[in-house]
């Protein structure tokens, strides 16, 4: 009687949790296909290559994290494999006998082995999962009971299928796979079942093959309103997000006169690749951890914001869904709300998130899309913005210089501009800080001499020059920031330059990232990466290397924005200097405080990042903290002087320390 209903009952839950499954997804599939912008499929075989290597190998989750990573890979892997099985026995369910082994016992009986495997290792990520929760319960991971849920989930799961095994093997003690149960047949034996009655071993192979069931299909219901969305989606959030050149920002185009919006005020205006971000978070925390701006009080959080991102879209889903009343939906910046504009101004565009986030999120759009909405449609920003916007406009710089004394600084130099020397082989951006800022100028001088030394054939724009666009665009000041980076185009394009030298990591990554996008591509070179060469050739000789033990702070716009750690450390090798690492580098360098804007910006809320990356830098006790960005000296020089330390330590630019070594300095 039992076997003749069985297949009813099976195909019956089986047609409740799917149906269930089937119409939750499709309600987030349909919300996604109604959001803005379409889906990029380009560059096909390196899209195949990450998705083997951060979905399949797992690489991501292991990055930076190996013991939570290596048990996640063992939940993942295992459940790959079980997967088969979790299907076999729904099919055998119905068409009782139909297993596998119908159609090959071979193949069948390795799969049993493989899988009584992938079991135990998914249970050891379980248990490791249980400890991390329960006794390390680490501050960023949200420790909620949906996770704890989905551990029990796992481990019923996994116990199931022993249980199932360790009964069919007395249930059917001649069949040609039980040989192959290289963990279930001691587990039966250890419980006494190998000479368990037919009825026991019947009873008991049904109980769990119903625990099983119920498991797998309660999986399936749970899915699609849980966090553990991200089963679904983190995989082709990886395979589709954007490629390189590395993270440009999205470009406006003003030239659309059909353009109402700009940036992003609500979630009807999330275009569907980062619909599919919030989908994907698994809400691991580890972007959290990284942030800068969480680690020092601020109301910013980047898991918070996708979190929270997710959690106001999902509101309006229906109404989105159904094409309803669009305008009624509110914007998800609230003064008083989740995300308010403290939120959306403390970013520091750092990257720290992005690099550490293992399902390839991008936090810093939605935030970067916001201040464009903030400030080009509500004109609702810090105060302090107001005056930058207007030295932009007005001098082409963030300080208020008049434009015509950008190249004062070399007039004892000799250095050539392009105006008067237009086949020069590498163009010198000298950009603002270089030109104007006391300090910064100093290290332009540095690189100035530096060159002159290896004889390389070079000039500078002059008053030709514009700030490359980052601080406004950072602000959100999108037509500002084109309007500057359309002139220094124009500029670039009459000159054609070979090589553009950039001593600073914002001009770097702008000129290399994202000037293409505006009809500018040049090779464009850190004067790390540069002067490392000439070092290399030997065209600077170093004849007074010092053996000072030093430490290094990786600014995030040459290192997480464009992959750059070795050529700042190794010229401070060829200077002779022994390097004394802080714990937060290359990848997970803490940022100095200024990037995204920032730096025009009060820091009244919670500690001063610049201040948090200046005690981790001088806990080391040495004499001189280098740097490699303009921003993050004056940061760095900041956080000395609020700690009275001005006089103990000093920070020095790469290339003042190798003009040191030449003797020459
Ligand atoms: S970019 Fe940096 S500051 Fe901004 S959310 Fe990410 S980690 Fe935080
Ligand atoms: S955004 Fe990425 S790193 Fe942050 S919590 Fe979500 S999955 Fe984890």
């Amino acid at each position: 009687m039992y076997l003749t209903i069985k297949p009813f009952l099976v195909l019956l839950c089986m047609a409740g949790a799917f149906s269930y499954f089937f119409y939750k997804t499709k309600a987030l599939i349909d919300l996604m296909r109604a959001a803005p912008g379409g889906v990029i499929i380009d560059r096909i075989p390196e899209r195949t290559f990450m998705f083997l290597r951060e979905v399949i190998w797992q690489s991501s989750v292991r990055r930076n994290k190996p013991i939570v990573g290596i048990a996640h890979t063992l939940i993942f892997w295992g459940f790959l494999v079980i997967t088969v099985g979790t299907l076999e026995m729904m099919v055998e369910g119905i068409f009782h006998g139909l297993t596998i082994s119908s159609l090959s016992p071979t193949v069948h009986g390795w799969y049993v082995f493989i899988s009584d495997f992938a079991a135990i290792g998914v249970l050891g990520g379980v248990a490791f999962g249980f400890y991390r929760r329960l006794v390390i319960k680490p501050d960023y991971l949200t420790n909620g009971l949906d996770a704890k849920l989905i551990l029990v989930f796992t481990a019923t799961l996994m116990i199931s299928l022993y249980g199932y095994n360790m009964f069919r093997i007395p249930l059917e003690p001649d069949a040609f796979i039980n040989s192959y149960f290289i963990l279930s047949t001691p587990l039966a034996a250890m419980f006494g079942l190998n000479g368990a009655s037919s009825s026991l071993a019947f009873a008991g192979t049904e109980f769990f093959y119903w625990v099983h069931l119920s498991m797998v299909l309660g999986f399936l219901v749970y899915i699609p309103n849980s966090k553990h969305l991200h089963v679904l989606s983190a995989a082709p959030n990886i395979f589709f997000k954007r490629l390189g050149p590395e993270k440009a920002f999205e470009k406006t185009d003003f030239e659309d006169e059909s353009l109402e919006q700009y940036g992003i005020a609500n979630s009807t205006q999330l275009p569907w690749g980062m619909v599919l971000d919030l989908y994907a978070c698994t809400e691991c925390g580890r972007c959290e951890e990284q942030c800068p701006a969480a680690m020092t009080g601020k109301p910013l959080s980047p898991k918070k914001i996708i979190h929270d991102l997710k959690v106001d879209l999902l509101s309006h889903s229906k109404t989105i869904r159904e094409k309803g009343d669009l305008g009624a939906i509110p914007g998800f910046v609230q003064n008083e709300g989740e995300i308010s504009p403290d939120v959306i101004w403390s970013c520091t565009t750092c990257r720290a998130c992005e690099v550490s986030c293992p399902v390839g999120i991008e936090q810093i759009s939605p935030i970067i899309e916001s201040r464009r909405n903030l400030v080009q449609m509500e004109a609702a920003f810090p105060a302090e913005l107001q005056t930058v916007f207007k030295n932009l406009e007005n001098n082409f710089t963030p300080w208020a210089f008049p434009a015509d004394s950008r190249a004062d600084w070399c007039q004892e130099l000799g250095v050539k501009q392009m105006s008067e020397h237009r086949g020069a082989e590498v163009l010198y951006y000298v950009g603002c800080a270089g030109s104007f800022d006391d300090r910064a100028k100093k290290v332009a001088t540095a690189i100035v001499k530096l060159l002159k030394m290896a004889s390389i054939d070079f000039a500078i724009l002059g008053k030709e020059e514009k700030c490359n666009g980052d601080p406004a665009r950072r602000a959100g000041n999108e037509y500002l920031a084109q309007m500057l980076i359309q002139e220094n185009v124009e500029t670039l394009n009459k000159y054609q330059p070979k090589t553009i030298l950039a001593a600073c990591p914002h001009c770097f990554n702008t000129l290399r990232n994202e000037y293409p996008a505006f009809g500018a591509q040049y090779h464009v070179v850190h004067h790390s990466q540069f002067l490392r060469e000439l070092v290399d050739s030997g065209q600077i000789p170093l004849n007074n290397k010092s053996d000072e033990r030093i430490t290094y702070h990786d600014s995030c716009y040459l290192g997480r924005w464009n992959g750059e750690y070795d050529a700042p450390r190794a010229l401070l090798k060829s200077a002779g200097v022994k390097l004394d690492e802080v714990e937060r580098r290359r990848t997970k360098g803490l940022c100095c405080g200024a990037g995204g804007a920032r730096m025009f910006m009060e820091e009244t809320i919670g500690k001063r990042v610049n201040i948090e990356r200046t005690e981790e830098l001088t806990a080391k006790k040495t004499k001189t903290v280098a740097a490699n960005c303009p921003f993050c000296t004056t940061m760095i020089t900041d956080g000395l002087k609020d700690a009275n330390q001005q006089d103990d330590v000093v920070v020095k630019d790469i290339a003042e320390i190798l003009l040191e070594a030449t003797g020459k300095g």
